[in-house]
């Protein structure tokens, strides 16, 4: 929108989203590197836990990550039609810190409505923020591709944060003070962005033109649809409808399947689609399967991952135990230093025409995800034989994890934003969330089946998913070929 340059060379309203998004991103990677770990903590005991099984500690977390990733795409929704983005950003922070301070309150009936409101505000603000990003340039401004940059570092710096301080408080002080921790931390955000909203001048301020009857009409449904979704959320709370998590979240992993492959058929056949935007279209769907397929691994590290650092690794330096959560700040820590070097890797081969096409790129992050567990898997049968193991092997995982990320997640975004349908744009973003969704719910039920017997059935799950990656990198590998001489970024 404007030719400002104050903010590293960016337009100074980025700072404002820049320090919103670092502080969301604090409290939610926080909270969530607590939350198997409090649910399967012991009930007795210093700091006592909730005492549930892995398997369904791990269901309630997939749940949870798909629900905080599917929610964006109504969550979109509103900021287009009834909100606009810059109020749904606003409404989204408040609901978080909401959500987190009612975590802070040390009652198990609470836990599950203080998740709910996590996943609500999140809705609103995870995608609608990144939309206001890209809005913040004009059209055919160089810079946006380096604004998201810019803001995927606030992402991690958010993270490394949130890991520092909500596990160390969590963990050795008592599970509620880092679910508190987390709520202040998204209240400063909230703060910045009501004081420095107005940098954001006109980017993301008001929805779609239409009719005043049209959007009374809709504000209409909307509420219906809240009421609905509170009454059968109250419903669950109070304990009148009971689920079981795991079963549940088999069946939320279909539905979200069902809702991606119909949404991407819709729009292929019956959307009025030009060939070459359906040839897009399919280009974007097979990363999507590549995308959901990685976050799948990824996320374990708040789930298995933690279970391993938590049960089977030395944490000691120096004769002090630091805090599982910490080894999580090696992803964000590798993002951050290498990222330019990643960038500077594509932009050397791009010079000198070997810039591999996306589907490479996808597969090569598969290929490092399938490293990292293969990894696992070694770290794994050492610990049967000698537990506990090193921190090295969940660093090294880590980064291998990392380098398989920055392959994919920032590279997925930008080709979401290039080859989506323009006038489907924002739809396609919720797209893009909704393989973050599946890869979510993916992780918590493989990270119950991994934990459920201890180190034993670790091994066989991680097994499965190295195969897994291995058949969908060779898919992409393949596809690639069909797509050639065609799109490269
Ligand atoms: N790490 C990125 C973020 O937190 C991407 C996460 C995801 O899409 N699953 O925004």
């Amino acid at each position: 929108m404007n030719k400002d340059t104050a903010f590293f060379g960016h337009p100074v309203g980025l700072r404002t989203l820049f320090l919103t998004e670092m502080w969301e991103r604090m409290s939610y990677y926080g909270m969530r590197a607590l939350l198997v770990l409090y649910m399967t903590g012991a009930i007795t005991g210093f700091n006592p836990g909730m005492g549930l099984s892995a398997i369904n500690a791990n269901a309630i977390y997939g749940i949870y990550v798909g629900m905080v990733y599917f929610m964006v795409v109504p969550g979109g929704w509103i900021a287009d039609n009834i909100l606009g983005h810059q109020k749904a950003v606003l409404i989204g922070a408040i609901i978080i810190a909401l959500g987190h301070f009612t975590l802070a309150i040390p009652l198990e009936q609470t836990f599950f409505l203080g998740l709910m409101f996590v996943v609500l505000g999140t809705g609103l603000l995870k995608g609608n923020i990144s939309t206001i990003v890209g809005n913040l340039y004009r059209e055919n401004d160089e810079r946006r591709d380096s604004g998201y940059t810019i803001f995927y570092m606030s992402i991690n710096i958010g993270s490394t944060l949130g890991f520092l301080i909500c596990s160390y408080l969590g963990e050795k002080i008592g599970w509620h003070y880092g679910f508190g921790a987390a709520g202040i931390g998204m209240t400063f955000g909230v703060y910045q962005y009501i004081k420095f909203r107005h940098l954001l001048e006109d980017a993301g301020q008001k929805p779609n033109e239409m009719s005043d009857e049209k959007r009374s009409n809709l504000i209409k449904w909307t509420k219906i649809s809240l009421i609905i979704m509170f009454t059968v959320i109250g419903a669950g709370l109070l304990g009148f409808i009971t689920v079981d998590p795991r079963v549940f979240a088999e069946n939320f992993a279909y539905f979200l399947t069902i809702v991606a492959g119909a949404y991407f058929l819709y729009l292929y056949g019956f959307a009025g689609l030009k060939n070459v935007e359906k040839k897009n279209l399919l280009l974007l769907f097979v990363l999507f399967i590549g995308a959901a397929a990685f976050w799948s691994g990824f996320d374990q590290s708040a789930s298995s991952l933690s279970i391993f650092a938590r049960d089977y690794t030395d944490l000691s330096i120096g004769g002090f135990i630091i805090p599982i959560g910490w080894l999580q700040f090696a992803n964000p820590i590798f993002v951050v230093t290498f990222a330019p070097i990643f960038a500077g890797i594509w932009a050397h081969l791009a010079r000198i025409n070997l810039d591999p096409s996306l589907p490479i790129k996808f597969a090569i992050g598969l290929i490092f995800m399938a490293l990292s567990f293969i990894v696992m898997v070694y770290a794994v049968k050492l610990a049967m034989v000698t537990a506990p193991v090193g921190m090295r092997w969940l660093l090294l995982t880590y980064l291998l994890q990392t380098w398989g990320e920055l392959a994919l997640s920032p590279i997925g975004l930008s080709a979401f934003s290039k080859y989506s349908p323009k006038r489907y744009m924002g739809q396609m973003f919720g797209l893009w969330f909704l393989a973050s969704a599946i890869g979510g719910v993916l992780a918590g039920l493989l990270g119950g089946d991994a934990t459920v017997d201890g180190l034993s059935s670790v091994q066989p799950i991680f097994t499965f998913m190295i195969q897994y990656y291995a058949v969908i990198a060779l898919a992409l590998i393949i596809m690639a070929y069909f797509f050639k001489n065609r799109e490269k970024t």
